[in-house]
C-alpha cells in the first residue's frame, strides 16, 4: 500500500469506530488513549525531535483543564471560547517558563521542568477559587452544531479528530523548513546557528507547541470527565506522559499513539492483576512502569514503533521540484575585493593563548590556506571568524563591516558559510534534506504555514537548490540516502554542499580532506578548483601540506597560536621556519 494512503485509512478507521457496536468501555479507553496521545505527541516534538526533556507536561494539561472548568462553571463561558483562552494561557505560561529555562543546558532543563511542574500543580491544589483538592465539579458537555458531545461516543469523535489533526500537523512540520531547524538543535546548536537558525527561537517554538497540545488535551479532558481536580496534573503524570512517548518511540509521531495505547491498556490490566499478586492495593503499576522504562531504554531505545516500521518499511518520500523558482541569491563581491580582514585576533582559554594576535586577509576569488600542526589554533581562528567563539581581543571585518561580537547566524546572514572539522549533520535526515537546511536564510516559511502545508512552493525551491548544490560537488546520486549512512568522505562533501546552499560570499572549510582516501582527496581538490573557477572565495584549513600546495593562492602558517609566515605556496614551501615547524611535530 502506498505510504500516502496510510494516514487517511487509519484516520477513517479510527473515526468510524463509534458507529460500530463496540462496548462503551472500549470507547472510553480509546478516549483516554486519544487524550494521552495528544500530550505525548507534544513530547515527541519537544523531547524526541528537539532533544529537550520535560517532566512537566501534565501541568500544561492542568492549565487547559482548569481554564475550561473554571470559566464554564463559574462564569458560564462557552467551551469553544475556553479552548481559545486555555490555549492562550498555556502559550503565555510556556513563553514565560521557556524564556527562563530554555537557555539552560544539560540536566538543568529537565530539573527545571520538574520544578515548575510541581509549582503549577501546587498552585492548582491550593487555590480556594479552584476548589483546592476537591477541584471543580459539574463541567458542562461540549456542544457542536446543536449536538451535545456529552456521551463517550460524542466526545470520542472530537478527541480523535483533534488527535489525528495534530499528528498530521506535526508530521507536516517535521518535513519543512522550520521542522529541519527544530531537528537540527538536538545534537548541539553550533551547526544550526551556522546555517542562520536562531536555535533559541525554535526551542521556544517546540516548547510552546508541546504546551498547546497538552492544554488542548486538558480542555478535552475536563469536558470528558466533567470534573477536574489536581491529581491528574501532578508530576507523576508528567513522568507517565514522558514514559508513553519513550515507550512508543520518542522520535516518531505515531510512537506517541502507540505508547499512549500500550500504557493505558497495561495500566488498567496491572491495576486488576497486581493487587491479586501482591495481596494489597496501591499504585504498584508505577513500580512496574519504572522497571519497564529501564528495559526499554536499554534494549529498544527507539521504542516500540521500530517494530511497526519493520513490518511497514518506509518507502522514500516522493519529491518533485520540476520547474521550481530559484531561491534569492546575494550580490557577489567583485574579484579582488577585500572580503575578510582578520585583524590582530586573540583567543585565550584561561591561561592558554590559542590564537595569539593573528592577522590575515582573504580577497574575493582567492583560495587561502590556513595550515599548521595540530593544536596550532586553526579551528579556533575559524570559530572566531564565524562567531562560534567570542574574541578576547582584535577585530574581524567582513566586506568592510565589523562582525566581531555578532552571533554566528548573523555572520552567516552576511555571507560567510562553513564546514566543521568534525562533521555536524542530522544523521536521520536524507542528504537532500541536510543540504536543504543550508537554504534556511534564503527562505521564510514559518511554523504555522508548515503545519498547514502552505509551504510547498518554497519547499520545492529549497530542494531544487539542494539538488543543484549536490550536483555541483558530484553527489546528486546519493541525495536520497540517509546522511548517517554515508562514509566520512561523502559526509564531508555533503557539508560543503550545505554550506554552498547558503549562497555564501566566503566559504570556510575546516580540514575537508581529513580522513579521505587518496582518490577522494583528488576528487575534492577538483571540486574546490571548480568552485574557484566559478568565482568562489575559500578559506581552507588543512593539515595535509601536499593537498594545500597545489590548490591555494596564498597560505598562512600557524604554530602555537601565532602566525608564523604568510605567502605563496612556493614561498611557504621554501621557508626554513615552516619546515622546522612541520618536522618538529611530525617526528
Ligand atoms: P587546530 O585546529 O589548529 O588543530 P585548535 O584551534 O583546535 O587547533 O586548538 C588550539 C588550542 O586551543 C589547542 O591547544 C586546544 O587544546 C585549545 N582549545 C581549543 N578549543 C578549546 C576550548 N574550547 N577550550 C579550551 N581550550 C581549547
Ligand atoms: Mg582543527
Amino acid at each position: 500500500m502506498p505510504r500516502r494512503l496510510h494516514f487517511p485509512l487509519f484516520a477513517a478507521v479510527m473515526l468510524a469506530l463509534p458507529a460500530l457496536p463496540l462496548p462503551d468501555f472500549w470507547i472510553t479507553q480509546l478516549n483516554s488513549i486519544g487524550l494521552y496521545a495528544i500530550v505525548s505527541l507534544g513530547l515527541v516534538l519537544l523531547t524526541g525531535v528537539a532533544g529537550l526533556t520535560s517532566f512537566g507536561q501534565a501541568a500544561f494539561v492542568g492549565v487547559g483543564a482548569y481554564t475550561a472548568a473554571f470559566l464554564s462553571t463559574k462564569l458560564g463561558v462557552s467551551p469553544w471560547l475556553t479552548l481559545f483562552i486555555g490555549v492562550a494561557l498555556s502559550v503565555s505560561v510556556a513563553l514565560l517558563l521557556g524564556a527562563i529555562t530554555l537557555r539552560m543546558s544539560g540536566h538543568y532543563l529537565p530539573l527545571a521542568t520538574i520544578a515548575w511542574g510541581l509549582a503549577l500543580n501546587y498552585t492548582m491544589a491550593n487555590m480556594d477559587w479552584l476548589g483546592k483538592y476537591d477541584g471543580i465539579l459539574g463541567v458542562p458537555p461540549i456542544s457542536l452544531a446543536g449536538f451535545s458531545l456529552g456521551s463517550g461516543r460524542g466526545i470520542y469523535v472530537l478527541i480523535w479528530a483533534i488527535a489525528l489533526a495534530s499528528a498530521l500537523a506535526v508530521t507536516n512540520l517535521l518535513d519543512s523548513r522550520p521542522g529541519r531547524a527544530i531537528r537540527a538543535i538536538k545534537n548541539g546548536t553550533t551547526m544550526a546557528e551556522a546555517m542562520g537558525v536562531s536555535t533559541f527561537r525554535y526551542k521556544v517554538i517546540a516548547f510552546v507547541l508541546a504546551a498547546v497540545l497538552a492544554a488542548v488535551s486538558g480542555w478535552l479532558f475536563a469536558h470528558f470527565q466533567r470534573t477536574v481536580n489536581p491529581s491528574p496534573f501532578g508530576i507523576h503524570k508528567g513522568i507517565e506522559y514522558l514514559f508513553m512517548a519513550v515507550l512508543g518511540g520518542i522520535g516518531h509521531v505515531w510512537g506517541a499513539f502507540l505508547g499512549a495505547g500500550v500504557v493505558k491498556i497495561v495500566e488498567d490490566q496491572l491495576q486488576v492483576v497486581l493487587p491479586r499478586l501482591i495481596g494489597t492495593s496501591g499504585n504498584f503499576e508505577i513500580v512496574v512502569f519504572g522497571l519497564v522504562l529501564i528495559g526499554v531504554l536499554k534494549y529498544v531505545p527507539d521504542g516500540l514503533w521500530t517494530f511497526v516500521t519493520r513490518w511497514f518499511p518506509a518507502s522514500a518520500r516522493v519529491r518533485d521540484w520540476q520547474g521550481a523558482a530559484p531561491l534569492v541569491s546575494r550580490d557577489k563581491p567583485q574579484p579582488g575585493e577585500l572580503l575578510l580582514d582578520v585583524d590582530q585576533v586573540r583567543k585565550e582559554f584561561g591561561g592558554l593563548v590559542a590564537v595569539n594576535d593573528v592577522s590575515f586577509q582573504v580577497r574575493a576569488g582567492d583560495i587561502v590556506g590556513l595550515i599548521g600542526p595540530n593544536g596550532a589554533g586553526k579551528s579556533t581562528t575559524f570559530n572566531l571568524v564565524t562567531g562560534v567563539l567570542s574574541l578576547t581581543r582584535g577585530n574581524v571585518r567582513f566586506r568592510g563591516e565589523s562582525v566581531a561580537g555578532l552571533p554566528s547566524r548573523e555572520i552567516a546572514r552576511r555571507g560567510v558559510s562553513r564546514t566543521f572539522q568534525h562533521v555536524k549533520m542530522i544523521p536521520e535526515m536524507t542528504v537532500l534534506e541536510n543540504v536543504a537546511l543550508g537554504g534556511y536564510l534564503r527562505s521564510s516559511s514559518g511554523t504555522l504555514r508548515a503545519m498547514l502545508r502552505l509551504d510547498r512552493a518554497e519547499e520545492r525551491a529549497l530542494f531544487a537548490e539542494a539538488e543543484r548544490q549536490l550536483q555541483r560537488i558530484g553527489m546528486a546520486g546519493q541525495m536520497h540516502e540517509l546522511a548517517g549512512n554515508l562514509a566520512l568522505g561523502p559526509q564531508r562533501l555533503m557539508e560543503i554542499a550545505r554550506a554552498l546552499a547558503t549562497d555564501p560570499a566566503l566559504l570556510l572549510l575546516d580540514e575537508p580532506a581529513a580522513g579521505l582516501r587518496h582518490k577522494e582527496k583528488q576528487a575534492l581538490s577538483d571540486v574546490l578548483r571548480q568552485l574557484k573557477s566559478e568565482g568562489m572565495s575559500i578559506l581552507l584549513v588543512e593539515h595535509d601540506m601536499e593537498f594545500v600546495m597545489g590548490l591555494t593562492d596564498r597560505i598562512v602558517v600557524m604554530e602555537f597560536g601565532t602566525r608564523l609566515i604568510e605567502g605563496t605556496p612556493e614561498e611557504v614551501q621554501a621557508s626554513p621556519v615552516v619546515r622546522a615547524a612541520y618536522l618538529g611535530t611530525e617526528h
